[in-house]
């Protein structure tokens, strides 16, 4: 949220560390309809509070109320999220999640189906989302990830599809050794009959 300059003066002026924890709460209130005295009430209770806290319990509320905004705006950044890619297998979708996450661009993977009771459908439509930041580097970077022609593995537990450099399941969790996953033959449309 931006504040006006004059505000920012208004918060520069509340005292101490805790300063600016008391003046997003008093400004929460005035927006909230709270009346002059209610302000000034919560104002003189919180700098008593404040005053009582050891310099410790200051840095944990310090410390708890930066998390708890870098959260905040973490959680904004994936409001402004966009779909990078749609219709992927959840191999693909996992290989581009990966080669994405060594070039430092966090991708979320969408309409997964990870729950125990639900056979998954390597066939499934996985969307892989980026930061909106990110969009446009992450195009570039999809457009030399060939997808299609990685090999892959079959997972002994679950029979679910894997990259072939995976160790574990992204299904199960199951350990694929080589030893053990047998590669996965493509699918046999004319087998019946
Ligand atoms: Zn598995």
């Amino acid at each position: 949220m931006l504040y006006p300059e004059a505000t920012l003066e208004e918060s520069r002026a509340m005292k101490g560390r805790l300063g600016a924890i008391a003046f997003a709460v008093l400004r929460g209130l005035k927006e909230g309809g709270a009346s002059a005295d209610e302000l000034a009430t919560t104002e003189a209770l919180m700098t008593r509070c404040f005053e009582q806290l050891s310099d410790h319990d200051c840095d944990v509320l310090v410390e708890v109320v930066e998390t708890r905004l870098e959260e905040a705006s973490e959680h904004g950044a994936w409001d402004a999220s966009e779909k990078l890619a749609g219709r992927l297998t959840m191999p693909e979708a996992h290989i581009v999640h990966d080669a994405l996450q060594q070039q430092g661009i966090e991708t979320e993977i969408r309409h997964e189906h990870l729950s125990s009771g639900d056979f998954p459908n390597p066939n499934t439509d996985v969307e892989l989302w980026v930061r909106a930041d990110d969009l446009p580097r992450a195009k570039e970077l999809l457009s030399a990830i060939d997808t299609q022609s990685a090999e892959t593995v079959r997972c002994p537990e679950c029979d679910a599809e894997n990259p072939a450099h995976f160790g574990q399941c992204w299904s199960c969790s199951a350990v694929l050794s080589r030893e053990a996953a047998a590669p996965a033959a493509p699918a046999a449309d004319d087998a019946e009959g």
